[in-house]
């Protein structure tokens, strides 16, 4: 990995981020600060903002590409300082008053999973926190215009949060502040392809934000196949989610961890796939979200497509049958729960 994963320490000597500093507002007249202020908790509509006091200071919106079917929408965005463009923040469809966005971490990937568009990419750079917290904030916006408030985020479009460990914390602490946006730890999850280290330290640090494991095999030689990149210790990951269970509360009181698993035909689908994975979850808190693959993903010279839907019942049925929490979730955008990886330039 190009990137290394920061430490506790550094994670704990940050420096208490202020909001108008990580949005730019923090230069002008008292005016401009009240105005802004008052633009970022209220989330008003962007167009009113865009362009005044220079809030928007890393990304500009660059095009909207609607999901019709599943009414999520995609925006496209233009990185002002280093020019790259990118899918970068996802609002899914309406659910009630409530409003959840999936936003990157990175642009582009360095795990490399066969299924995922963005890891086709490579990896390109880290985002900052900033660059995070506009995916935020241009979604409160959003939400804001159809009458919504967000109340979710998760980290699950381009990249691996943990990768970037100490700018997603320095964003994730801005998130929850009462002086940021307010939103509630457990209203937030983070997708991780597994690194045990990282992920205690960030559950360590916010004890209820919920983490999702992108496993997609329980078979150590198959996960190395499909995530070539990803750490493949599949007894440490077990541990670690046995851990971070511990962590997060006893039986019964807190949030599970996910296991995000996406269906691939041929490849992860089978009878003994399914008794494989049930075998990894026994005795961990865990829910089972499958993912039928969104389309056909060319890798090299193979073709990877969704598995059938009535395997893809099968497989859950097997899961359910032991004891496993399990969700077949719909096509990308559908769900907010959607693996990451799913976001493509
Ligand atoms: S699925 Fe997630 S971890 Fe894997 S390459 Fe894509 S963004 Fe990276």
């Amino acid at each position: 990995m190009k990137q290394r994963v920061g430490s506790g320490d550094m994670v704990n000597s940050l420096p208490q981020l202020h909001w108008l500093d990580v949005l730019g507002a923090s230069s002008g007249s008292g005016l401009a600060k009240r105005r802004s202020w008052k633009v970022l908790r209220e989330g008003a509509p962007i167009e009113r903002h865009l362009g005044e006091s220079g809030w928007f200071k890393s990304w500009m919106p660059v095009r909207i590409i609607g999901q019709p079917e599943s009414g999520a929408v995609k925006h496209q965005l233009r990185s002002n300082r280093y020019l790259d463009d990118c899918e970068m923040v996802v609002l899914f469809p309406k659910v009630g008053k409530r409003a959840t966005v999936c936003i990157s971490s990175q642009v582009g990937c360095g795990v490399g999973c066969l299924f995922c568009a963005t890891g086709t990419m490579g990896f390109k750079r880290n985002l900052s926190p900033e660059e995070m917290l506009e995916q935020v904030y241009l979604a409160r916006a959003l939400a804001h215009q159809e009458g919504r408030h967000l109340r979710n985020v998760v980290l699950m479009g381009m990249g691996e949060p943990l990768h970037n460990l100490d700018a997603v914390c320095r964003s994730i602490e801005f998130m929850v502040s009462d002086r940021g946006f307010g939103l509630r730890e457990r209203h937030i999850t983070v997708s991780t392809s597994g690194i045990p280290s990282a992920m205690l330290q960030l559950v360590k640090r916010f004890t209820s934000v919920r983490m999702a494991l992108s496993l997609h095999s329980a078979r150590a030689d198959d996960r190395r196949r499909l995530m070539p990149k990803a750490p493949n210790d599949l007894s440490l990951l077990q541990e670690t989610i046995h851990e971070i269970n511990s962590l997060q509360g006893g039986e019964g009181e807190a949030a599970p961890v996910w296991i995000e698993y996406v269906l691939i035909d041929s490849w992860n689908d089978t009878d003994e796939d399914a008794e494989q994975l049930a075998e990894f979850c026994r005795g961990l808190r865990v829910e089972v979200n499958l993912i039928p693959l969104n389309g056909t993903v060319t890798s090299g010279q193979r073709a990877l497509c969704a598995t059938p839907k009535e395997r893809q019942q099968r497989f859950a049925d097997l899961l359910r049958g032991a004891g496993i929490k399990t969700t077949i979730r719909n096509s990308f955008g559908n769900d907010e729960q959607a693996a990451c990886g799913q976001l493509v330039t």
